[in-house]
């Protein structure tokens, strides 16, 4: 008896060390699975709002009887996206100093599984070798705040296929811009879309690419309200608030353009696209804003 009791005794001894390093273990875990979920950004329902704030321009909603018109909502920004086009219509997004942090690029291109489950969703092989860009519609550097945040940028919902020269020249400089307001002082509502279809890529003209199943855009386009950083944005818009739209053909040989000699007005872009865009802004101001081309500065 006596010899058990002090073999239990010892045993015990032993597995108290342990079972420290057990119990620090557990919180480890238990803190990088806290770590994880902060890193996800709640699909908060001020936040979805702020992306559509000034307005939802195709009345998109999330049903499946609208095939061509299909809202999808997530925390980063909301798109309408075509079923036959595999591509969005529009996405859209507020842009602050909320957004922009030190998170890399994420690069993880995706089907989005949001898409109810009997959809063709694109995959990033989808566009290999077709001569078209995975163009980013909420470009990546927009979405850094977070690891999750960038990540939802490379859903495909997202992309679209978009000449290389486009994406890589005067979009990404029209991208970079809209960057620079925001260390300016300013907070943006952003639109993009595309229509149309055919571009020309590295490798010519094209339609489609994925044997027929994702439409190449003729034209790709973004829509800029620019505000001082604020509260109540909706109401502080005014006929002087700045807006810039501009629309580039996707083909080869605009690298080197200015995006600057793009600029049209938002009435324009309202007749070539069908859309109604910034719908909420109260209609006086709205007309006013619409009509006019922006000549501001594009450095
Ligand atoms: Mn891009
Ligand atoms: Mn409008």
């Amino acid at each position: 008896m006596v010899s058990k009791n002090t073999f239990q005794m010892k045993n015990l001894c032993a597995f108290l060390p342990f079972q420290r390093c057990s119990l620090i273990l557990i919180f480890l875990v238990l803190w990088s699975c806290k770590k994880t979920e902060d890193s996800q950004t709640p699909l908060n329902e001020d936040i979805t709002k702020a992306h559509l704030l000034l307005g939802n321009p195709s009345n998109a909603q999330n049903n499946v009887s609208m095939p061509e018109n299909y809202l999808l909502e997530r925390p980063q920004f909301v798109l309408s996206y075509s079923k036959s086009r595999a591509i969005p219509n529009w996405v859209s997004w507020h842009l602050s100093k909320a957004w922009i942090g030190s998170s890399d690029r994420q690069d993880d291109f995706r089907p989005d599984e949001n898409l109810p489950a009997d959809w063709y969703a694109v995959r990033t092989s989808h566009y290999t070798g077709s001569g078209f860009d995975r163009g980013h519609n909420c470009p990546s550097a927009d979405r850094t705040a977070t690891v999750a945040d960038n990540s939802a940028t490379f859903l495909m919902t997202n992309i679209m296929p978009q000449s290389p020269d486009h994406n890589q020249g005067v979009w990404a400089r029209l991208e970079e811009y809209c960057r620079t307001q925001v260390e300016r002082g300013n907070e943006l509502y952003i639109i993009c879309g595309s229509y149309g279809t055919g571009g020309t890529g590295s490798n010519g003209f094209a339609s489609t690419i994925s044997e027929g199943r994702i439409a190449v855009p003729a034209n790709i386009w973004k829509v800029i309200v620019i505000l001082p950083e604020g509260k109540d944005d909706l109401n502080r818009i005014t006929s002087s608030t700045r807006v810039i739209a501009v629309n580039i053909p996707n083909r080869q040989g605009v690298r080197n353009d200015s995006w600057g000699d793009y600029r049209l007005s938002v009435d324009d872009l309202e007749r070539r696209t069908g859309l109604d865009l910034l719908s909420k802004i109260p209609q006086s101001v709205q007309s006013s804003l619409e009509s006019k081309v922006d000549q501001g500065s594009t450095q």
